[in-house]
């Protein structure tokens, strides 16, 4: 029964939003594969999630129209929405980052404080004529009031573009752009106390990109970007945002066919 869960993963394999390399679609079924060896207890929290809370799996995201954005984004917020609905908090897995807006929707009942980290800002606008392709997630929630930007905090932000207009954005709105440049040089402790005073005490959303992580340890993912967190790095920011009050969270961009050797 739904009642009984408290955390549900949730699969959504939708990689219609993409801009670059596909392949999103199929991390739910991988990801499930690789955590075929996932384990209790870790050695630097010694916390068993599942003493403290009922974990289940509960299943993919059912589509209607996987080619058009707007209505499989309607089926996420559905079936999310039905989740929150129980009581039970999602923890989601894309999925191109397009998926995070309607996730947003069904958790927000406020504007939430937001932990985003990823290579990319995504709070581009329309591309190739869709506003809700997965480099605009952010600037439609903050459009949406689904995001507080003085609580948002975007972390490893780095790339080339062609335009600079999506960092102009994000820090014009108010949100804290913390470029990979600056996560180095002040170290991961730093970034983990300034990000948990902005997002303060308050409803929170952490959207986890793998391409945050440098491309030599996840090569998975469509939009690669050089110089990124290590996986250490990455570790230590997951357990660092630990005991806040989360309204839900995601991992995306997670591309399988692009990591041949399962990494
Ligand atoms: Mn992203
Ligand atoms: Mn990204």
């Amino acid at each position: 029964s739904l009642d009984a869960v408290d955390i549900g993963m949730v699969g959504i394999p939708y990689d219609g939003a993409l801009t670059n390399r596909p392949g999103a679609r199929h991390a739910p079924r991988e990801v499930r594969n690789q955590s075929s060896l996932m384990r209790a207890i870790n050695h630097a929290t010694r916390v068993n999630p599942y003493d403290l809370a009922r974990v289940a799996d509960v299943g993919d995201v059912p589509f209607q129209s996987v080619f058009d954005i707007e209505k499989t984004h309607e089926d996420i917020t559905g079936f999310v929405g039905m989740l929150v609905a129980h009581g039970i908090l999602p923890l989601c897995c894309g999925g191109d980052h397009s998926v995070t807006l309607p996730i947003l929707r069904a958790v927000a009942k406020e504007p939430v404080a937001l932990i985003h980290i990823d290579a990319h800002t995504d709070t581009w606008d329309s591309f190739q004529g869709s506003k809700f392709n997965h480099g605009a997630p952010f600037r439609r929630a903050h459009e949406e009031g689904l995001i507080d930007p003085k609580k948002t905090v975007q972390i490893g932000i780095r790339g080339a573009q062609n335009v600079s207009e999506g960092w102009d954005y994000s820090e014009a709105a108010g949100m804290r752009v913390m470029f990979i440049e600056e996560v180095q040089a002040r170290g991961i402790d730093a970034v983990i106390e300034e990000t948990r005073r902005i997002v303060g005490d308050g409803p929170v959303y952490l959207s986890f990109d793998i391409d945050s992580i440098d491309p030599a340890f996840a090569p998975g993912t469509g939009t690669p970007e050089i110089a990124g967190l290590t996986t250490a790095e990455a570790t230590a920011l997951i357990r660092g945002f630990r005991h806040l009050d989360y309204v839900g969270a995601d991992m995306v961009e997670v591309s399988p066919p692009f990591d041949v050797g399962g990494i």
